[in-house]
């Protein structure tokens, strides 16, 4: 159908930077275009008489233009034109600003539709701007629910809609991703429907059942990539992994702390796991400093002493030395040596049983099959170092890495690896099919024994003065503050100039103290060597960049201050409130914010009252949305349509998903659906 696919300039007239707009937002096609679905709707659907109207009411009005002209208003600044029109009830003053041109292209006697609200000026009601457009059968700018696109500003709502009629007639060539089976059992509307009710809906419910009709779909292939995932997984082999019960034991025994009950039983989930011949694929989900660590390192004892090789992968390098540290001080330095290889592997490092070793030499060991448990950052998915006998990853904080970068993880000639990521980001029960649909989930809920509750105060600026003095006696007394600072500016992504400028504050504030500084422009070295000041307690205070990575244990550090606390989620703010708390220290996070906005203020509040990071997810889902929270990054889905409104579409996705699969795996007969989700690698390929 050529028609569908010739370019947008051949049904409609357009200026050059126009289609050169319409370029930019994706749009070449007739069928481009009926794809781009409004994101909103302006209620004109009430078409009132003159005599009915009341003051800021959206309405419609079919009128005849009894008079229009054109002047210029406030001392000649001003052009605009001016009009009274009438209907069988009255008449109505109507003034368009900016728009003399109407005077021209509408003339008296002439019939209309006009969409706005009246309002008082100088004691009789007018319309200001209006919307007009002349009389039809099928009005598409007034006297219905009218569509709102995303745009570029070359191109005006009107001139979007009008192309849009203009190639609605096509919209019954475009052929249905969805099988019609299942449109009929889930009773959606088709895909003709579904374009027309979007663009111009019939009524609410016409466009509730094209929105409905789209989440399905975004939602069925997200449950269709997962479920097809999750069976070719099952089809690989991974090294079945020994559960030795002493191994374990000795191991828990050997730990300066007992274990949390969910730690044991996230430990017990993935170690029943390793034991099968399957490649395992687990999330284990915990609030930061739930102890998440404990249980991968538990995991990977029990593949070294059956001696194969495990990696621990870390987002930063940082984070890969103090695990590195983590491990190595519990697998050899304890009271009982279990004797376990660690190595660390990063861009600036290469340590083996904490002795430096040269790359080469550590990567043939590798290749040969050493067992030991591999700790780094993605410098360790570099080509030449090959395992062989990679029975475990472990990803903490899943949701940094690439898809493509854990897909490189794979040797698929050999074995599959068991797959854990680590992830500190809660999200609630419903949703997580829909985030994390091929992942089997645990989840440690309880907080180690004796972990205090962190005391949390929104801060305004009157009270700022207070707060330093707190934090003069926190340091006093020992202890130490993280600073966070927020990137105020488009221009200063790595957030560079707000930290650079806090920390100068910050040494006027604070004479006495050593004050450090992080943030995105620092080099591997340089970054590590304010975060080890900061370990040592060289510097006392550490002014920090919200683009630095979270996770970093610093156990004396007793206080964060969050400046402009406002421009963060409250999942955001959750995490970075998440590195104090981390030893016995009574622990405390400020919210700096001077915004008044009382939803704000409110959202704040709400944050200062619970430190259950799931608590907080829920919040955040729901001031947010859906597709803020839980965007590309982390679960490589990008939903337009689906929000957590529809949640109750999961499940029949999902069922309709397995239906298909179960006949059909490779989805042989069902091209256009293996196209969809052709891309969506979702975890571990
Ligand atoms: P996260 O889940 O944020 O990765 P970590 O694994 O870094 O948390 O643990 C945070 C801190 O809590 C570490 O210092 C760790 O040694 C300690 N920890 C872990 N489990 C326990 C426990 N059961 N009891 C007491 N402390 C624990
Ligand atoms: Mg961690």
């Amino acid at each position: 159908m050529p028609e569908l696919d010739s370019p947008i300039e051949n049904f409609f007239k357009l200026q050059k930077p126009q289609i050169a707009a319409l370029k930019k937002l994706g749009l070449f096609t007739a069928r481009d275009v009926l794809l781009y679905f409004p994101y909103r709707y302006l209620d004109f659907s009430r078409v009132k008489q003159i005599i009915d109207l009341k003051p800021g009411e959206n309405v419609s009005l079919k009128v005849k233009i009894n008079s229009i002209s054109g002047r210029f208003a406030m001392y000649g600044r001003m052009a605009l034109a001016e009009a009274v029109v009438s209907d069988d009830t009255g008449s109505i003053k109507v003034v368009w600003f900016n728009q003399p041109y109407l005077a021209k292209s509408l003339a008296a006697g002439e019939e209309i539709f006009l969409a706005g609200s009246a309002d008082y000026y100088k004691s009789s009601l007018q319309l200001t701007n209006p919307i007009y457009e002349k009389l039809s059968d099928f009005p598409i700018h007034t006297a219905r629910l009218v569509p709102l696109y995303h745009l570029k500003q070359s191109i005006y709502p009107k001139t979007f809609r009008n192309l849009v009629a203009q190639v609605l007639p096509l919209s019954g060539q475009i052929a249905d991703n969805l099988p019609s089976d299942i449109l009929k059992h889930q009773a959606l509307m088709d895909i003709d429907a579904t374009i027309k009710q979007s663009h111009f809906p019939d009524s609410p419910d016409g466009m509730a059942e094209a929105r409905k009709r789209l989440a399905f779909e975004e939602i069925f292939y997200n449950q269709l990539a997962a479920r097809r995932h999750k069976i070719k997984l099952s089809e690989k082999k991974a090294y079945a992994v020994k559960f030795e019960e002493n191994v374990v034991k000795n191991f828990v025994a050997s730990l300066p702390f007992k274990l949390t009950a969910d730690q044991r039983k996230s430990a017990w989930n993935v170690l029943q796991d390793m034991q099968k011949p399957l490649p395992m694929n687990r999330l284990l989900e915990g609030d930061v400093g739930s102890g998440k660590t404990l249980v991968a390192l538990i995991a990977a004892l029990q593949a070294i002493s059956d001696g194969y090789q495990a990696v621990l992968l870390a987002p930063t390098e940082i984070l890969a030395s103090q695990h590195y540290q983590t491990a190595h001080g519990l697998f050899c330095k304890s009271p009982v040596n279990f004797n376990a290889r660690c190595a660390l592997i990063t861009n600036n490092y290469c340590l083996l049983n904490n002795k430096p070793e040269k790359k080469d030499k550590l990567s043939a060991l590798i290749k040969e099959g050493m067992p030991g448990l591999y700790i780094g950052t993605h410098a360790l998915l570099q080509k030449n170092i090959k395992f062989k006998k990679l029975a475990l990853v472990v990803i903490d904080e899943q949701h940094r890495f690439g898809v493509e970068q854990r897909a490189q993880l794979i040797n698929t000639r050999g074995k599959v690896p068991h797959l854990l990521s680590l992830s500190a980001t809660p999200i609630p029960r419903t949703l997580q099919l829909a985030v994390y649909g091929e992942l089997d989930i645990s989840q440690i809920k309880s907080k180690p024994a004796g972990r205090k509750n962190i005391v949390t105060k929104l801060v305004n600026a009157t009270n700022r003065e207070k707060a330093y003095e707190f934090i003069t006696k926190q340091v006093t007394a020992g202890r130490q503050v993280f600073v966070i600072t927020p990137l105020i500016e488009e221009s200063d992504k790595l957030g560079v100039k707000s930290a650079k400028s806090e920390q100068v504050n910050l040494k006027k504030v604070f004479p006495t103290f050593q004050i450090g500084l992080m943030h995105g422009r620092l080099k591997g070295p340089e970054k590590e060597a304010a975060m080890k000041d900061f370990l040592n307690n060289k510097t006392q205070i550490l002014v920090s960049t919200s683009v630095i990575e979270v996770g970093v244990d610093v156990p004396n550090a007793s206080t964060i201050i969050i400046e402009g606390a406002d421009r963060f989620g409250l999942a955001q703010l959750h995490q970075f409130r998440g590195r104090v708390g981390r030893a016995e220290h009574q622990s405390y996070c400020f919210l700096f914010s001077d915004n008044q906005n009382p939803d704000t203020v409110n959202r704040l509040t709400e944050f200062t009252k619970t430190n259950d990071g799931f608590e907080l997810a829920e919040l955040d889902l729901k001031q947010r949305g859906f597709g803020e929270m839980y965007g590309q990054t982390q679960s490589g889905w990008n939903f337009k349509y689906f929000d957590p409104s529809y949640t109750s579409l999961i499940q029949p996705a999902r069922q309709e998903a397995l239906a298909i699969l179960t006949d059909d795996l490779n989805l042989d007969s069902y091209p256009s659906l293996k196209e969809k989700i052709k891309d969506k690698v979702v975890h571990f390929e």
